[in-house]
């Protein structure tokens, strides 16, 4: 049976006990990086190594499908084919799809692919009002109960249970998931939402003895990942798949149960022990990915943390060697807080950090935008996970035809990389990275692709063109892209289980993080647990990093407003308030000053001058009209805001400075060369036009 190597020396003690445990129940318990994901994938290489498993009957449940495709290229480097890594709803999707004619007959179904429209139906229906905000929070609602197992019958009653409070009058919600569920029976066949799949998953496996029968001898291994954040739903459709047996391994930390607010609960991993009383439990410790400095702070925050997953942190014992502590800073604008990252981000880069192995971490979407923008200004090529994904940009779409093209030559060796090279070559992959913003971002997203051709080449080695093929596609309907060239912009919910070399996270303020909603719970309600479970973002945060940490604020929105934001409480204690000029070395936390009598400036339009408004300016008046005229042009003829296209801090700059020709112009902060490259000649036109 065994085909490969299996190096356990890779593995810690403790990590091979659970490694290396006969069949049945394993549940690993422990903090982040302290190698649960590893020894989960090593688990399940053993069992097959040692012929406990075939790989076509184990499968792995992961939290992302980026994280599911992880799994298989790494079960896969290690020489494990055909192992079945998916989501939950991924998993449940292809059964269904299965399954369904034995169920279902000729019934038709569909996916919904949008539930809000469907939802506001129903809130119309029940003479509710149908706002956005309205829907949306019923929508999020009925998500919980299904997720939860609470039917619309039952979901004025559960709230009491679950001590919770309805977004709406709770007989009115029950209506509108009554109707919501009606609905999607339609004249020609059944829309079915994603949670829908899982509770037909499950129905079909416990009602139907012959679907059970096959499926449980297809899959006979089970292991689940991030299993702190398993839904009752989840839970129903694993109990499910296992039937009487116990061939299952479980791995989570209680303290990074970050997605409560769906419904999900610690307590399945909590009680695994209870469930299984033969189950072989493994604590792990030592935390590989981070220095001690990061895991330091990790422990600091999570100590003050209350309530049942608080009982079961571990302290970490960071096992790489020392590093930098990590840094705190004040700004005071948003928009000062995104440019001092990126400029912190410019400085690592330059220290040799690759742009892939940053990310910046925020509470929610929104956020992303000022960083996106400074990262532009900076010319730091970037990505924003959960975005566009690589697959879907236009030149890996152009790239995946050139491949077709090539495939059905005849005349080519077989060789993948080297046909890839040439194929590329017609569509923007020159021999030298080429200048541009455009073409430089073409450029590396065609490399990337053929560095994954690379990997997949070495990884199967003998692979032809058409095997190549098949495997890119079946990444693209993962969404996971190879490791692009570009720093990270990610949600916190977002960035669970990755780890960076360094990790910036920002907007660490009241209202943002912990966010309005969990303190308002507090506030009216005395509810803690919202809170909480802020505070385990903020510790998954943290242990994002490797080495470099640096967590940041902003006092105020924008520039020059009054500082009205406050740091998160989630610092308190922790580290000193940094409030005052004298503490740490924030710029933007020291008092301005004016750039011509060097006095303190107070009031806000002066602070955004840079100059008391009766200083005279150092500036040319005349240029600095004339580019402000230029910029509001440009901003009106691509519809967005004029500080999108140049700040006025740094139009200022160009008009004290009148820059003649392109490295004078790049040398003002908040030129980059995408910038540059859009509006510099325009610029340098505007003012030497004034000039002469
Ligand atoms: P999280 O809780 O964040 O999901 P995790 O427990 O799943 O973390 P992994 O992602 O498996 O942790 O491992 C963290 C890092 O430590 C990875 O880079 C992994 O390769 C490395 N690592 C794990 N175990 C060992 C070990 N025994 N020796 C060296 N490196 C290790
Ligand atoms: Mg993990």
């Amino acid at each position: 049976m065994s085909s490969f190597e299996l190096d356990l020396e890779a593995l810690d003690d403790d990590q091979r006990v659970a490694a290396t445990a006969p069949r049945g129940p394993v549940c690993i318990l422990a903090g982040a990086g302290t190698g649960k994901t590893r020894t989960i994938t090593y688990r399940i290489a053993h069992l097959v190594d040692q012929g406990f498993v075939s790989p076509q009957r184990v499968l792995a449940v992961t939290f992302t499908s980026k994280a599911a495709g992880e799994m298989r290229d790494r079960l896969l480097s290690m020489g494990v084919t055909g192992v079945q890594a998916r989501t939950f709803h991924a998993a449940a999707l292809r059964q269904l799809r299965y399954f369904w004619p034995q169920v279902a007959g000729d019934l038709p179904w569909r996916l919904v692919d949008n539930k809000f429209p469907i939802v506001s139906r129903a809130v119309r229906n029940v003479g509710m009002d149908p706002s956005k905000e309205t829907v949306r929070d019923i929508l999020s609602e009925i998500e919980w109960a299904k997720a939860s197992l609470i039917s619309a019958d039952g979901y004025v009653e559960a709230l009491k249970a679950h001590d919770r409070i309805a977004p709406k009058d709770p007989m009115k919600v029950a209506k509108v998931y009554q109707r919501y569920e009606e609905f999607k029976s339609q004249p020609d066949g059944m829309l079915l939402d994603f949670d829908d799949l899982l509770i037909h998953v499950a129905g079909a496996l416990e009602n139907a003895p012959a679907v059970a029968e096959e499926f449980r001898q297809q899959y006979r291994t089970f292991v689940v990942d991030e299993y702190q954040d398993v839904t009752p739903l989840q839970q129903r459709v694993l109990n499910a798949w296992l039937g009487e047996r116990d061939d299952l391994t479980v791995v989570g930390d209680a303290n990074q149960t970050i997605y409560s607010f769906t419904g999900a609960s610690p307590d399945f991993l909590l009680d695994f022990s209870k469930t299984y009383d033969n189950a072989t439990v493994v604590k792990l410790q030592r935390d590989y990915r981070s220095t001690p400095q990061v895991t330091d702070l990790a422990n600091t925050v999570i100590d003050k943390a209350v309530g049942r997953a608080a009982g079961t942190r571990l302290r970490l014992e960071g096992m790489r060697d020392p590093g930098p502590v990590p840094k705190f800073h004040a700004y005071e604008s948003e928009e000062i807080e995104a440019k001092e990252v990126a400029g912190e981000i410019l400085t690592l880069l330059n220290q040799g950090v690759a742009a892939s192995e940053i990310a910046i971490l925020y509470r929610t979407n929104f956020q992303s935008a000022v960083f996106e923008e400074a990262l532009a200004d900076a010319g730091i090529v970037y990505q924003v996970r959960g975005g566009d994904g690589f697959f879907h940009r236009q030149e890996i779409i152009e790239a995946t035809r050139a491949l077709h093209r090539a495939a059905r030559r005849t005349d080519l060796p077989n060789d993948p990389v080297a046909i890839a090279k040439a194929a590329f070559m017609e569509i923007g992959l020159s021999s030298a990275e080429p200048e541009g913003a455009q073409a430089r971002e073409r450029w590396q997203s065609l490399s990337a692709l053929v560095d994954l051709i690379s990997t997949i080449v070495r990884d199967q080695p003998g692979i032809d063109l058409p095997g190549v093929i098949v495997d890119l596609q079946r990444r693209a309907s993962n969404k996971q892209a190879p490791t692009m060239e570009g720093v990270t912009l990610s949600t916190l919910h977002a960035a669970k289980g990755l780890e960076w070399d360094a990790v910036f996270l920002v907007g660490l303020t009241e209202k943002l993080l912990p966010i309005n909603q969990a303190i308002k719970a507090q506030g009216d309600r005395g509810d803690d647990e919202a809170i909480e479970e802020e505070r385990r973002l903020f510790y998954v945060g943290i242990t994002r990093a490797r080495i470099h940490l640096l967590c940041s604020w902003a006092l105020a929105k924008t520039t020059g407003s009054r500082a009205s934001r406050q740091r998160t409480r989630f610092l308190d204690g922790v580290v000193p308030e940094l409030g005052d000029a004298s503490a740490h070395t924030s710029r933007a936390s020291r008092p301005k000053r004016c750039r011509v009598c060097n006095g303190y400036l107070n009031a806000p339009a002066d602070k955004v001058l840079g100059r008391h408004e009766t200083c005279e300016s150092l500036a040319d008046e005349e240029v600095f009209t004339a580019l402000r005229q230029w910029r509001a042009r440009v901003a009106k003829d691509i519809g967005k805001p004029a500080y999108v296209v140049f700040t006025d801090a740094t139009l200022l700059s160009m008009a004290e400075s009148l820059p003649s020709d392109k490295n004078g112009l790049l040398s003002i902060s908040g030129v980059g060369p995408a910038k540059m490259e859009q509006y510099g000649d325009e610029v340098l036109e505007v003012i030497s036009s004034v000039r002469t």
